[in-house]
């Protein structure tokens, strides 16, 4: 069997992982922050455990269960030895469907166990024992101990004051002493009551199961109240000690006084208001006063208790059953009886178990707020949403390994923001890459389709321009014949200035490079254009190093290209300036015009074949496409902004070419 005493305490909580929707409430509901997120699922962390079940409690999803040992206590009942079921005193107030106790004691018994005794009595001996300190004005003050929750708090984290835990059993322990000393060691016993914490309470107790698996267990066997003959407690019968399990219950056993200005007792019910009490106890702030601290406001709010009770409901169920039970008590049986178990030593001891952390560096501290970009104090908004009170002690907890960083909401929703405009900047750049690729291979197919026609046209051409010259030749200056001869011949050399750019166009395809002096080589480029008077030619460079690897033959046609449709789109003049420049890696030519510019919707088809807006036999359409063929062959880039808009500043047109070296290569 596992132990369960205090040096190796089972673990109590478990977060089922799938059902676990990561809300953080559970990490705001602890008390002891015992819940880390690690890889964005919560994990209870055993060791820092109190078992108070408030994460059990609040978990919407049902993520967070308590372990249930329900088979174990088959085990034992299935076992050659007896076993006695220890109750706790708030049952009234869990099975209000099972008006007649006697009734519930008898469904106990059905499932087979020997005795059903009430833990109520351990509560009196307890309550006597509570008496004798707090009536001792001379005695430190204490905490009390009998809520397990409580006690592993102090343990964990007020060890320093474990010494203050009053040195009396719980009600549960000292029921199981009064168990065994009544019916032997051999005894086997199991106590049922609201707590999840008791289960790794004593290792007196065999087992501890909680009301909503008793309920469990009723249900597996079929048990009924409608078929059971009631039946009472197993004696000794409790007297007021059934009123323990609501706040203030110690007090009214014990008929110590807490009022104000008298008090001998501070009171503290509820997770919150302990772990005040216990740190303002711990600092002396109380004076000589003692402190009775149960941690979900009195057991009748355990979390081993069904979901959906009312807390003053319950309450009022537990005054009616004392007050009944006071009423029926023979009060000179329960004093016997009191008498006969008092040489009982009903003593308990506690240890420090220190699980605090220790405080982590304010450099680590800083860098989690930097990181959720919280640097400076406004950024601080305190929102909870991450399940801590502030943004410090959330990365307190990043820093202590408990928290992460994306459990702050405004952080995360920024990152969100951030990543969707990177999306857009990536669907972006794949949409441009993407109209590159079906341009490429629109060029691709053209090219082919032009290198098989310019082929074809190219001989008959040459056939026809050859016998349209020699009939010219040969016929008279007067002969009526020569206009249209020479219209056959000038359209032939038209076609011919076609089939020489497909055949161009269809070449591009591979480039032999050699180094090259781009200064040089731009200068000449300029020389080699006509151009009217109106047009003045500026080039200007700004160059560390000229040198470049290009195909000289093709690098050329391109360039003047560009250059001969920067003239062309001045037809009243202009400047046509061209700029060098350079970085490590690149060359960067621009050539600009002061033209007509290029009208928005046909930015798109500049670089498609036979796309011209030029008039009838003076533009071909594929001057672009040879270019754009020619800067991707050099593994560079073209880019072109225009403008056509006179209303939005002066018009014209700048297409740059930027080419790598090629220097490695
Ligand atoms: P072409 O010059 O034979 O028309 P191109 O492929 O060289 O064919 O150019 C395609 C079209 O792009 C031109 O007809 C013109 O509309 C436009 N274009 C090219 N360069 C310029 C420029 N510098 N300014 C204005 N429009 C231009
Ligand atoms: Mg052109």
């Amino acid at each position: 069997m596992e132990t369960k005493g205090p040096f190796k305490r089972r673990q109590l909580v478990f977060t089922l992982k799938d059902r676990c929707r990561v809300c953080f409430t559970c990490v705001r509901e602890c008390p002891v922050k015992a819940i880390r997120i690690i890889n964005g699922q919560a994990e209870v962390m055993h060791q820092r455990c109190i078992g108070c079940g408030s994460c059990v409690k609040v978990c919407s999803q049902e993520a967070k269960v308590y372990v249930q040992t329900i088979d174990e206590v088959v085990q034992l009942l299935k076992g050659p030895d007896k076993v006695a079921a220890m109750i706790a005193p708030s049952f009234p107030a869990e099975f209000i469907d099972i008006p007649d106790y006697k009734v519930f004691v008898g469904m106990i018994r059905q499932l087979g166990f020997d005795y059903v005794n009430e833990v109520s009595f351990g509560a009196d001996m307890v309550a006597r024992e509570y008496s004798r300190v707090l009536g001792d004005h001379t005695s430190e003050p204490c905490i009390s101990s009998d809520c397990p929750a409580v006690v592993y708090f102090v343990e964990h984290y007020h060890p320093d004051i474990v010494g203050s835990l009053a040195k009396i059993a719980s009600p549960m322990v000292a029921m199981n002493r009064i168990v065994r000393k009544k019916y032997g060691n051999d005894i086997k016993t199991v106590f049922i009551g609201p707590c999840i914490a008791k289960k790794a309470e004593s290792e007196e107790v065999d087992e501890v199961i909680t009301f909503t698996e008793l309920r469990a267990m009723f249900a597996l066997n079929g048990i009924v109240p409608d078929k059971i003959e009631p039946t009472d407690f197993d004696p000794p019968h409790g007297g007021k000690g059934g009123i323990f399990p609501v706040s203030r219950g110690l007090l009214q056993t014990t008929n110590v006084n807490e009022g104000i200005c008298d008090g001998l007792v501070i009171i503290a019910g509820g997770r919150w208001k302990v772990r005040e009490a216990v740190k303002e106890f711990e600092d002396g702030d109380l004076g000589p006063q003692h402190l009775e601290a149960l941690c979900c406001e009195g057991c009748i709010m355990g979390p081993g208790m069904s979901k959906e009770g009312k807390r003053y409901i319950r309450r009022k169920q537990i005054g009616n059953f004392v007050s009944q039970k006071l009423h029926d008590l023979n009060k000179d049986q329960w004093k016997k009886d009191v008498r006969e178990f008092s040489t009982l030593d009903f003593s308990q001891s506690f240890e420090a178990l220190d699980r605090r952390l220790a405080s982590p560096s304010t450099d680590l501290i800083e860098k989690a707020l930097n990181k959720m970009g919280k640097g400076s104090e406004k950024d601080h908004l305190n929102c909870g949403a991450c399940g801590y009170e502030t943004c410090i002690e959330h990365a307190i907890a990043i820093a202590e390994g408990l928290a992460e960083t994306e459990m702050c909401l405004p952080y995360t929703i920024e990152s969100l923001h951030n990543t969707i405009s990177a999306l857009h900047v990536s669907n972006e750049s794949l949409e441009s890459a993407q109209q590159a690729l079906r341009q490429s291979e629109k060029l691709a197919n053209m090219g082919q389709l032009s290198a098989g026609i310019a082929h074809e046209l190219n001989n008959p051409l040459g056939v026809i321009t050859m016998y349209s010259n020699i009939l010219l030749d040969e016929l008279p200056t007067e002969d009526p014949m020569r206009s249209d001869l020479e219209l056959i011949s000038e359209q032939a050399n038209r076609c011919k200035k076609i089939v020489g750019g497909l055949l161009n166009f269809a070449r591009k395809n591979q480039v032999s490079l050699s180094e090259t002096d781009m200064l040089a080589f731009v200068k000449r480029s300029l020389d080699s254009i006509i151009h009217p008077k109106n047009i003045e030619i500026v080039f200007n460079h700004k160059v560390t190093d000229p040198t470049a690897f290009v195909d000289n033959d093709q690098m050329m046609q391109a360039l003047t290209n560009l250059e001969k449709n920067a003239v062309e789109a001045m037809p009243e003049g202009g400047r046509l300036s061209v700029e060098l420049s350079d970085n490590e890696t690149e060359i960067i030519i621009r050539i600009s015009d002061s033209g007509t510019g290029i009208a928005p919707e046909h930015m798109e088809k500049i670089f498609t074949p036979f796309f011209t807006t030029k008039e009838l036999g003076k533009g071909t359409g594929l001057g672009l496409p040879l270019v754009y063929g020619i800067v991707k062959m050099h593994r560079g880039k073209i880019d072109v902004v225009s403008n056509a808009d006179k209303s939005k500043g002066r018009t014209g047109t700048t297409f740059s070419i930027i080419l790598p070296r090629y220097k490695s290569v």
